[in-house]
């Protein structure tokens, strides 16, 4: 892992049976035990949308040129980026279809159609679907030319009704990355040169990997009135005006899987915390081929399902070999049980996340693994915020910013002017984007970093995937 991250991270997708590669270029076939872990990340998030009044639809698959074209800049955005579907059989189109990369256009079009009052105001429609984006570098999970997702879009009355939308559900990803995933983040928003084509502003949620590289993992877009204006989407308010709605957009991928993985994976393989975990405990009989150990093994488990995710592995490979795979996958909790714990009336935990064995009598049991997967859970959070805080590093002036790129790689903390200019060149001389303007600011000096004028904002900049 610390030799080379990037071989480590194809190793894992593949041997803890995540990913398996088809001649699709650019696209996974997502395994069981990779779209088990997706199902519970998606729940998860699902659960939240609905909880904060969101309805699931569902739009076509394909988006006619013209359709696409109606706001300039989301389809400058997004040209380079689009599949184009030309023929239909051995016809050719008259006019050709995009695979949709998103689908704010297509949501546009609908709503025109349903929204006419401030009484059908605000809207909340969700989707979950697969979108296609023809990157020219991809990696498992972290950018692929085919990924799963929801996407959010709404339309409100008002500019600050929208705003607090777009708010909301950052909050909500943070919430499903923090506590679900243990993935701390930082909150912000980013610059122009970063934001999404078409959108008013743009908020993400930025992580750090363990390698010190950052990934957007979440964004949610403040559309303003752009796409209302382009497509017609009009209300008539409380005092008979008509007017154009406020809308917001918010995506989230299968991207989160490759942070999951970066984030709390070792050498030994995944680490997945506990609440997303397909597998919370899995038990492996020691000696099963001695009377009553896989029936007392079996009676666990049954046991044990009411408080977590618990599978067993009575196959008959050796324990040793069980031990090495479930590490693999990252499976948080192992229960090991023989004829001698059975005398004993313990069993034998061991965790993923420190490898501690833990002997606990058999009565205690219950209480006993849900503790230690609450505690792995904080652990793994607290763990990486750590990892985050040392990676951090603050710079005041043009040769701290070029010094600490060439020497490490994390999160840079540094004032900027607002100027495209320093920012391309920060770019230029580092390799390093802004990742965003946090949410919490401070001014840790007063000029900008790349230019040395006055300085508008603090941004964190890193080299990213
Ligand atoms: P966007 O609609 O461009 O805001 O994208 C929404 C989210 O999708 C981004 O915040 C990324 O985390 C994620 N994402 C973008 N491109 C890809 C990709 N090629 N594969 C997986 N996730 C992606
Ligand atoms: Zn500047």
């Amino acid at each position: 892992m610390e030799v080379d991250f990037a071989q480590w991270y194809t190793d894992v997708v593949t041997k803890a049976d995540l990913i398996d590669y088809s001649s699709v270029r650019g696209s996974m076939i997502i395994r069981p035990y990779g779209y088990a872990l997706w199902e519970n990340i998606k729940n998860e998030l699902d659960d939240r949308i609905k909880e904060t009044g969101h309805e699931n639809v569902y739009m076509p698959l394909f988006i006619p040129e013209s359709l696409l074209q109606k706001e300039k800049d989301h389809i400058e955005g997004f040209a380079p980026e689009v599949a184009w579907v030309t023929h239909g059989g051995e016809e050719e189109l008259a006019e050709r279809w995009c695979v949709r990369p998103t689908s704010e256009v297509l949501f546009c079009e609908h709503y025109k159609n349903i929204i006419h009052s401030y009484r059908d105001l605000p809207k909340l429609y969700n989707q979950w679907a697969n979108v296609v984006r023809w990157e020219k570098t991809t990696r498992p999970f972290l950018r692929t030319l085919e990924f799963l997702w929801q996407e959010g879009h709404t339309c409100h009355a008002t500019d600050e009704e929208a705003h607090e939308e777009t708010v909301r559900m950052l909050d909500v990803y943070a919430d499903v990355c923090e506590n679900v995933l243990a993935i701390p983040v930082v909150k912000g928003q980013k610059t122009d040169k970063e934001k999404f084509a078409g959108a008013k502003y743009t908020y993400t949620i930025e992580s750090l990997m363990h390698d010190g590289k950052a990934l957007q993992s979440g964004t949610s877009h403040h559309l303003g009135d752009g796409f209302a204006k382009a497509f017609g989407i009009q209300f008539t308010d409380q005092e008979g005006k008509l007017q154009y709605v406020q809308q917001t957009s918010w995506g989230f991928t299968t991207r989160i899987i490759g942070a999951m993985i970066m984030v709390h994976g070792d050498d030994r393989g995944l680490v997945i915390p506990p609440k997303a975990a397909p597998t919370q405990l899995m038990i492996v009989p020691i000696a099963q081929h001695k009377e009553g150990v896989l029936d007392y093994a079996y009676g666990l488990k049954e046991t044990l399902a009411r408080i977590a995710r618990v599978d067993i592995d009575a196959s008959d490979k050796k324990p040793g070999w069980k031990f090495n795979e479930y590490e693999m996958k990252g499976v948080p909790l192992r229960l090991e049980v023989g004829p001698k714990d059975m005398e004993k009336q313990q069993v034998v935990l061991v965790r993923r996340d420190t490898g501690e064995k833990i002997f606990v009598p058999t009565d205690h049991l219950e209480a006993k693994i849900t503790e230690i997967l609450d505690d792995i859970q904080r652990q793994l959070f607290e763990k990486a915020k750590e990892l985050r805080e040392e990676k951090t590093y603050v710079a005041l002036n043009h040769g701290e910013l070029k010094e600490t790129f060439a020497q490490k790689t994390g999160f840079v903390k540094a004032m900027w002017c607002g100027d495209r200019s320093c920012e391309d060149q920060i770019k230029e001389e580092t390799g390093a984007t802004s990742r965003c303007m946090p949410f919490n600011q401070e001014a840790v000096s007063t000029e900008c970093v790349c230019c040395g004028k006055e300085a508008e904002k603090l941004v964190y900049w890193a080299k990213a995937y």
